[in-house]
């Protein structure tokens, strides 16, 4: 969401006669997107913050931003605590940062940003497309509805020729987004849920990969597991939050899932798309998770043996159910915690990654790898990177297969085992 954020935030910049500089010191206008969903991230930014002042200092006129999440929840008290910041724009005011710049102040109403707003995307080949913005679930510890508000879904026709027009613009693939893409449509008239919009994507001359990102276990429905397994562009890749391996934790977080609900749910997945991958979040250490709790996640990680896993020990949020809730775990022991999943994820992503060796993927090369002239990379359906060492120059946008040589905890190095697939 906040690279798709940072897309725009671009494009508005350059739409604007703006253009970027690699150092700071030369930079008129410093704008910084923020997380707030733990407090690590926001005390990063205040640390930041403090940087940049010297930079302001030397450049008089030089103006300072805060958007995204941290800029809605902080509001005034950001502008009081950090003085010299300019402007402070939530998530769904991102359009006014232009007019912002002349006058400075502070926009963080809830509404809906304009449909089309100017994108600068880092890669020309690649699109983050918003399809759902807010998130309506209320788990007990996440910030997100407070600062992204209420779910609301983006019209179909609207994402369809979003997409169209990148396609003809030389873009082959889209990530959709939203804070819980199964939900997409619930909320408007609209006549197509997330595996309808999936099939009309899936119908885009040009896009040749759709990827899809977060799913809420409670929401995802056997509809859109066939539309993972019927949509040739589908990727077989699903990010699946599951946060505890503990019926009770997750009782306590408002899930909505136990642990045996998930598991089927992870069956069925596996069953229908017997290649997918998959990745999940995971909070070590919520108020009241007894180490036989906490065990309860480490048999479920040994047993599904995810990809990958973003995993983070708890940071109460203000406001949230959790953060009141009395039975707060020591720092010690969330970090303890969360370094024995990290340890015990490693070793399963490495496993993994050493079964697939010597197998064929077929793989999109959409960047030059900056650190080898002689090798671009690509990602695999799957969403893993890889490496290719022999890969023809200017083959960006092709697809190959690959067999893959080399495994390592980042993914693969391999080489193209037939001529170019596809071109672009
Ligand atoms: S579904 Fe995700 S974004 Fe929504 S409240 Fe729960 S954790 Fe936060």
């Amino acid at each position: 969401m906040n690279k798709a954020d940072s897309e725009r935030i671009a494009g508005l910049l350059s739409n604007a006669g703006g253009s970027s500089v690699d150092d700071p010191a030369k930079a008129d206008i410093i704008l910084l997107n923020t997380c707030s969903v733990r407090d690590h991230a926001e005390q990063r930014i205040y640390g930041k913050l403090g940087e940049l002042k010297r930079y302001k200092n030397n450049r008089p006129g030089m103006k300072i931003g805060v958007c995204g999440c941290m800029a809605q929840k902080e509001g005034e008290a950001l502008l009081s605590r950090v003085p010299y910041v300019d402007m402070v724009v939530g998530p769904d005011n991102l359009h006014r940062i232009p007019e912002l710049l002349l006058d400075g102040g502070i926009a963080v109403e809830e509404g809906n940003l304009p449909n089309v707003l100017p994108v600068q995307r880092e890669n020309d080949l690649h699109a983050w497309v918003t399809v759902i913005r807010g998130c309506n679930n209320f788990c007990s510890y996440c910030i997100v509805p407070y600062v992204r508000g209420r779910e609301r879904s983006r019209p179909a026709g609207v994402i369809v020729d979003e997409i169209k027009a990148l396609a003809d613009d030389g873009c082959r693939e889209v990530t959709l987004l939203g804070q819980n893409v199964n939900s997409y449509g619930k909320d408007i008239t609209n006549d197509c849920d997330f595996a309808d919009l999936l099939a009309r994507i899936n119908a885009i001359d040009g896009i040749k990969r759709i990827r899809f990102a977060t799913s809420h276990p409670k929401d995802m429905s056997d509809r859109l597991i066939r539309a993972i397994t019927d949509l040739p562009k589908v990727c077989e890749h699903i990010h699946l939050p599951v946060q505890a391996g503990d019926d009770d934790t997750l009782r306590r977080m408002g899930r909505g899932y136990t642990v045996a609900d998930y598991r089927w749910l992870v069956d069925r997945i596996r069953a229908a798309i017997p290649n997918i991958t998959l990745s999940t979040d995971v909070i070590a250490g919520f108020p009241g998770e007894s180490e036989s709790a906490f065990q309860n996640t480490v048999k479920l990680f040994k047993s599904i043996r995810y990809d990958q896993a973003f995993m983070f020990y708890y940071s109460p949020r203000t406001g949230t159910r959790a953060a009141s809730l009395k039975e707060q775990l020591p720092l010690a022991v969330r970090k303890r915690r969360l370094a024995e999943l990290i340890e015990l994820q490693k070793n399963i992503t490495c496993e993994i990654n050493e079964a697939a060796v010597g197998k064929v993927e077929e793989v999109m090369i959409d960047r030059d790898n900056p650190s080898d002239t002689e090798s671009m990379m690509g990602l695999t359906r799957g969403g893993k990177k890889v490496v290719i060492k022999e890969a023809a120059p200017g083959s960006r946008g092709s697809v190959v297969n690959v067999r893959l040589n080399q495994a390592y905890l980042w993914g693969f190095t391999g080489e193209p085992v037939e001529a170019l697939c596809s071109n672009r």
